[in-house]
């Protein structure tokens, strides 16, 4: 085992080895190291958390302008080398009713300004015709507004992770599995000496980047950092004694089909959908199922088609190993989810039986605000703590890596922890999911 090293990542999820590849590139670049100065420390194997199980849905949409820089700088890495990261370029389109109009159209003017390609759509008899020129089974209800980006589209979770950890080790970086760090020790200063691990102590030369995904909370605690704080609205307000961190399920399932059945009007990839609506919903039987605003996404995949709707928040803290548990996906799911699939387009009528109880969902760690917290949090400790936006958020790493060389970053700062003292919080939409 390793006993010391200059940059130790935690993690070998999306965000741990995108960090190791491209802070190795810029060392080498830079001619200040290599990437044999960086080792990922991983307990169980790359992917075997949250980004190996992500739906893998890219998207620019957004109604926080942060968010919306940061998705169009991290598209970008995924079109930089499609090939590697399985990314499938096929777009995706945002579905609302009349309350998400103000924010899709927001977002939609933002994305003009930044040079993202999108569509809007706004009416109920223009969406409708917009989508019928896709998918001419279309028939979801109460909806007037569509936003079809161009860009984005999906990518496959497990072959991506694969493609990043083969481009980090190609630049030298060390990837130990099966190394589960158990804590820091500190020093005087507050900054980290070493990292311990179940396999000994590895002591830091230069600094530590904790890439943790759902783990996001054990890490806080090593590294004894607040498990309440107070947040400070915009308006000036503080709410006092908040936990810092939630759990929330992630409700996501498959339908076995043969996905040629899911394509476009021409015989193309569909865009990945996602559909709210406040139109009641009713399985195929005829019960309702609700009759409250409700939403789904789904995207083809490679043995049928593949999606989720609104998380479940927990209560309490959860036991997340082993990672992911069969018990994540809530019972009721499968009804909704197909039912929502029907109300979308006929070809789905009569799905349910083909739904299949899959590795799908998980459970995922969400800040105070929901948002990522990219920030110190030790002198030489960087956390990248997604909140579970993140698989998308690709490029990330990048910007990570130019922060540790010493350099700002504006994509990131708007993620600093500072803001719940400061009020600096983002803008907060319409949509029901915490994650938008
Ligand atoms: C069901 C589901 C669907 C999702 N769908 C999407 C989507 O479509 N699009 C999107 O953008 N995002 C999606 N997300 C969110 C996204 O998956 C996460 O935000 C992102 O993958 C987090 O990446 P990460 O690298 O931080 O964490 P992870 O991928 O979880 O990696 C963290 C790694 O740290 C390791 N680890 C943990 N503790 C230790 C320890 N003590 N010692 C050593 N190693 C440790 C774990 O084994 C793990 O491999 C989804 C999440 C879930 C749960």
């Amino acid at each position: 085992m390793l006993s010391s090293s200059p940059y130790v990542v935690v993690g070998a999820g999306i965000h741990g080895l995108s960090t190791a590849f491209h802070l190795a590139r810029m060392l080498h670049e830079r001619g200040v190291g290599s990437g044999e100065d960086i080792v990922v420390l991983e307990k169980t194997g790359a992917g075997a958390g949250a980004s190996g199980i992500a739906c893998g849905v890219v998207r620019n949409n957004y109604f926080q302008p942060a968010m919306s820089d940061l998705m169009r700088a991290c598209v970008e890495v995924w079109e930089s080398d499609p090939e590697a990261y399985h990314y499938n370029p096929v777009g995706y389109i945002a579905l609302g009713p009349d309350v998400q109009e103000p924010d899709l159209v927001a977002t939609y003017e933002r994305q003009e300004r930044i040079g993202y390609r999108s569509t809007l759509v706004t009416g109920e008899a223009e969406v409708d015709a917009h989508m019928k020129a896709l998918f001419p089974d279309w028939r979801a209800k109460g909806v007037s507004v569509c936003l079809h980006e161009h860009q984005g589209g999906f990518a496959f979770n497990k072959e991506s992770v694969r493609g990043l950890l083969r481009k980090a080790e190609a630049e030298g970086v060390r990837v130990l599995t099966g190394v589960t760090v158990t804590g820091f020790e500190l020093a005087p200063d507050d900054s980290v000496r070493a990292v311990v691990t179940d396999g000994g102590r590895i002591a830091v030369g230069e600094q530590v980047v904790v890439a943790p995904g759902p783990w996001a909370k054990e890490f806080w605690r090593a590294l004894e950092l607040p498990e309440r704080i107070d947040v400070r609205t915009p308006a000036g307000d503080v709410a006092r004694d908040q936990p810092m961190w939630t759990y929330w399920n992630l409700q996501e399932g498959e339908i076995t089909v043969d996905p040629a059945m899911f394509a476009t009007a021409s015989g193309g990839a569909p865009p990945v959908i996602h559909l709210d609506t406040d139109a009641p919903l009713h399985t195929d039987d005829g019960a309702l199922v609700t009759d409250e605003l409700w939403g789904i996404y789904f995207k083809r995949d490679r043995h049928g088609v593949q999606g989720g709707a609104s998380p479940l928040v927990v209560e309490g803290d959860v036991e997340l190993d082993p990672y992911p548990s069969t018990s994540d996906v809530d019972p009721s799911f499968p009804d909704m989810w197909c039912a929502a699939l029907s109300h979308a387009m006929s070809r789905f009528e009569g799905c349910r039986p083909s739904y299949r109880t899959a590795r799908s969902g998980g459970v995922g760690a969400f800040t105070v605000d929901n948002f990522p917290v990219f920030d110190f949090m030790r002198p030489n400790v960087y956390t990248i703590l997604d909140s579970n936006h993140g698989y998308k958020m690709i490029g990330v790493g990048r910007e990570v890596a130019k922060v540790l060389l010493g350099e700002h970053s504006s994509l990131l700062y708007p993620f600093r922890f500072e803001r719940f003292a400061t009020g600096d919080l983002h803008p907060v939409s319409h949509s029901p999911y915490p994650w938008s």
